[in-house]
């Protein structure tokens, strides 16, 4: 198959958009957190942005959803910038190849997590974070913002607080890693700042935006701001690759081809180095918990335009 040198970006989005149109809804919405089981399930939206300034959109690309585990790229890009090197002596860089909530590799391995996207990896980002910065999510949020220009991002309280209500799993997880010293602060403060850092809000083009100095090897290219070395760069968009979709992340670098991140609100963010970023929202699940959709749509990008880092 030959692909065209320039694609039009704007019909491959339209074309993906009507052709996964009737498909839309397959799958079932997060319902372990009953705010979330709440969203209407049809909905898609996609938006790319090209380093050089072009941007496109398709559906429901500027509704606000959950990012969900999407925030864990930004958090460990700021532990990164915090703690440096020291954050691998409590985080591991392979795949779990597990669920993203599972404690089973946890006993064996003296509560250090196989990575930081992972639910467990996440709480021991979050637990550095606070050694680094007085409120990691305001942390987060100023980080966000400073990575996209006009970005709209918010949390979500609502979301934060169903989901808290709903946390033994993640509180069996904190406490089994504090049984090892591998947690440091209190749960409370640390779960309150984990439901928070998951129920930000914002929609796919912001997003898209937001992901677009990990394409830029750690460089805003609207504003020139550097918010991580091309090696720190390197190494989220490595384990972005490897471990971003839980036990579903060999796949997903099978079928599309991206460094990329999910989250259980349907979203999911993934970078070309050197050329652009992509986000997709849709808001029905697959059995691994990553957005069925979501995926199909990015597959049949890099499929389509022969864009991907292969
Ligand atoms: N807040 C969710 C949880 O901790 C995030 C999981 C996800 O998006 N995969 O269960």
């Amino acid at each position: 198959m030959s692909h065209a040198a320039t694609p039009d970006y704007a019909a491959v989005l339209a074309q993906i958009h009507a052709e996964i149109e009737p498909s839309l809804g397959q799958g079932r919405v997060a319902d372990y957190i009953p705010a979330l089981a709440r969203v209407p399930p049809r909905q898609f939206g996609m938006a790319l942005c090209l380093l050089d300034g072009r941007e496109y959109c398709v559906g429901d690309a500027l509704v606000p959803f959950s990012v969900q585990s999407i925030a864990k790229v930004w958090a460990v890009a700021l532990a990164l910038r915090g703690a440096g090197e020291e954050l691998w002596q409590r985080v591991g860089r392979e795949p779990s190849g597990n669920a993203f909530n599972s404690l089973v590799q946890l006993e064996t391995e003296n509560g250090i997590p196989r990575n930081p996207l992972i639910n467990a990896g996440a709480l021991v980002t979050l637990d550095v974070l606070m050694d680094h910065v007085p409120d990691p999510v305001e942390a987060i949020l100023g980080f966000v913002r400073g990575t996209a220009r006009g970005v709209t991002v918010e949390v979500d309280e609502e979301v934060a607080a169903s989901e808290l209500a709903h946390s033994d799993r993640n509180y069996a997880v904190a406490h089994f890693m504090k049984g090892f010293g591998n947690i440091r602060h209190e749960l409370a403060p640390l779960m309150r700042a984990y439901v928070r850092q998951c129920a930000i809000r914002m929609h796919c083009l912001d997003l898209c935006r937001s992901f677009l100095f990990l394409a830029n090897h750690g460089v805003v290219p609207a504003s020139g701001l550097r918010v991580l070395s091309h090696r720190q760069t390197k190494r989220l968009s490595a384990l972005m690759f490897t471990c971003g979709f839980y036990d579903e992340s060999g796949d997903f670098a099978f079928r599309v081809g991206l460094p990329g991140k999910s989250g259980v609100g349907g979203g999911v963010a993934a970078v070309l180095p050197g050329q652009f970023a992509i986000a997709v929202w849709s808001p029905a699940l697959g059995r691994f918990g990553n957005s069925l959709a979501g995926i199909e749509a990015l597959d049949r990008f890099t499929t389509r335009t022969g864009l991907s880092v292969f």
